[in-house]
């Protein structure tokens, strides 16, 4: 089985390496990510192993078939940058690794939470340059404020569990509430309830089209003054500009993301050294009460070997014909 990993870095070909042991595997990685300009590289092959800004989309999809391509193994829980359809007509299927470490992504999310709030990240700097002052690093208790989670899947249980151990009131909208997470303390309500009530409001929900742009100038007017928005699901659960807009009117008090809509021109690269054209990532880059991080909600020692396992799993059950397990159907 021929299989070109795509959007490969040095972490990636570290730990699928170490988890290829069949010897019928192999493995040929590309920097590039996948479009409709580097489907050529996946001529030869027989599978295409992709990463969350990958985009397999129809006319892609045609190609890959094209080309050879059976199998998509998604290196990745996300599948909203696979035309699912698209791959079922070309007779390709889709294979996905939808749970490695939910507590990695939950983690991050209560990481950019205690950020945003304790200002760590400002007293880390001051303090470097010998600035003991604590003027404008005031913060408030979690304890006893209410944390709203949108999406009670794998990552938003884990998150719930932790809020409710930093003594939060934990209300979520999710339309298959989990009994487990009743009876942790978690109180279910109508997602403008979740909007209105909310100290701070974690996005946990895939992107589908019922949550494109979920988070938009309606849903910003319902929230509490001064709110505090994390988004470790994906970018465009959110409107940007709308959340610009409630940045600047100081309806947002505080936003934390580990994921942008239009993410996948920047985020995983040194762009240091270059004049980024986005200016909407400019802008929110300079908000004081902004938070972000490029996409490494997932970035543990745990997740990456989990999601290496269950990667090489997923492909060798493929070519040993076997039932697919994690396949994401059309
Ligand atoms: P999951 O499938 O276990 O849970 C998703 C939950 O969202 C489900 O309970 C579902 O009922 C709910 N949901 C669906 N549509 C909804 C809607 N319109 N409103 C509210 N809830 C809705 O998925 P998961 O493993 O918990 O992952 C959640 C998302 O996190 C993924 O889809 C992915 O986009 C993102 N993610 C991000 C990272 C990262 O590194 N930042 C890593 C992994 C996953």
């Amino acid at each position: 089985m021929k299989v070109a990993v795509f959007s490969t870095k040095s972490y990636d070909k570290e730990y699928l390496d170490r988890f290829n042991t069949a010897n019928t595997t192999q493995l040929t990685y590309f920097d590039a990510s996948l479009n409709a300009d580097t489907v050529i590289l996946s001529k030869g092959h027989d599978c295409v192993c992709l990463f969350v800004n990958d985009k397999a989309h129809r006319e892609t999809m045609a190609e890959l078939s094209g080309n050879g391509i059976q199998l998509i193994a998604l290196r990745c829980a996300g599948f909203n940058n696979v035309d699912l359809a698209a791959a079922v007509k070309n007779n390709i299927r889709v294979v996905r690794v939808p749970a490695y470490s939910p507590e990695a992504v939950a983690e991050h999310a209560v990481a950019l939470i205690l950020t945003l709030n304790r200002k760590t990240h400002k007293a880390y700097n001051r303090v470097r340059e010998s600035n003991f002052s604590l003027e404008k690093l005031v913060g408030f208790n979690l304890y006893g404020k209410t944390a709203g989670v949108i999406g009670t899947g794998r990552i938003g249980q884990a998150f719930c569990r932790i809020m409710l151990g930093f003594g939060c009131n934990v209300i979520a909208y999710d339309s298959f509430p989990s009994g487990e997470m009743k009876k942790a303390g978690v109180l279910y309500c109508e997602l403008d309830d979740v909007l209105r009530q909310s100290d701070i409001i974690s996005l946990h929900c895939p992107l589908v089209p019922e949550t494109h742009h979920l988070i938009n100038k309606t849903a910003f007017s319902k929230m509490k003054k001064g709110v505090m928005l994390i988004n470790s699901s994906r970018g465009a659960v959110i409107n940007t500009p709308d959340a610009i807009d409630a940045l600047k009117d100081e309806q947002l008090g505080y936003l934390g993301i580990d994921v942008y809509e239009q993410e996948e021109k920047l985020f995983f690269k040194d762009l240091s050294e270059k004049i980024i054209p986005d200016e909407m990532i400019g802008r929110l880059i300079s908000f004081p009460n902004v938070l972000i991080t490029s996409h490494q909600g997932f970035f543990t020692r745990e997740a990456l070997e989990q999601i290496a396992i269950i990667s090489m799993k997923n492909i060798s059950d493929f070519q040993n014909k076997l039932p697919l397990e994690n396949e994401v159907k059309g």
